[in-house]
């Protein structure tokens, strides 16, 4: 019975496509988590970084007070301290 087959291959190959983006996802995961090469965004008036999607970011640009850091250790480096809102969360 050829329909079978074809059924069987139907089942596989979306399985197959399926699996390839969750490789993609694995690394992009595993850099998140990785705090060194993570670029944060730092607030030269009081002295916190924050993660580029916090909240308070909006507030930093209105401010002009936006300094950018490569990573936490950078900002670190510069004095900053986290952010208890967005880095409370890693
Ligand atoms: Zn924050």
């Amino acid at each position: 019975m050829r329909s079978i087959r074809t059924l069987a291959f139907g089942l596989l190959l979306p399985g197959l496509l399926m699996a390839a983006p969750r490789f993609e996802d694995k690394p992009k995961a595993a850099a998140h988590s990785m705090p060194k090469a993570h670029p944060v965004v730092g607030c030269s008036d009081t002295k916190k970084y924050h993660e580029p999607d916090c909240k308070w970011v909006k507030e930093i640009e209105k401010a002009g007070t936006r300094v950018d850091f490569p990573s936490i250790s950078a900002a670190k480096k510069a004095h900053m301290k986290p952010c208890g809102d967005c880095m409370k969360k890693k």
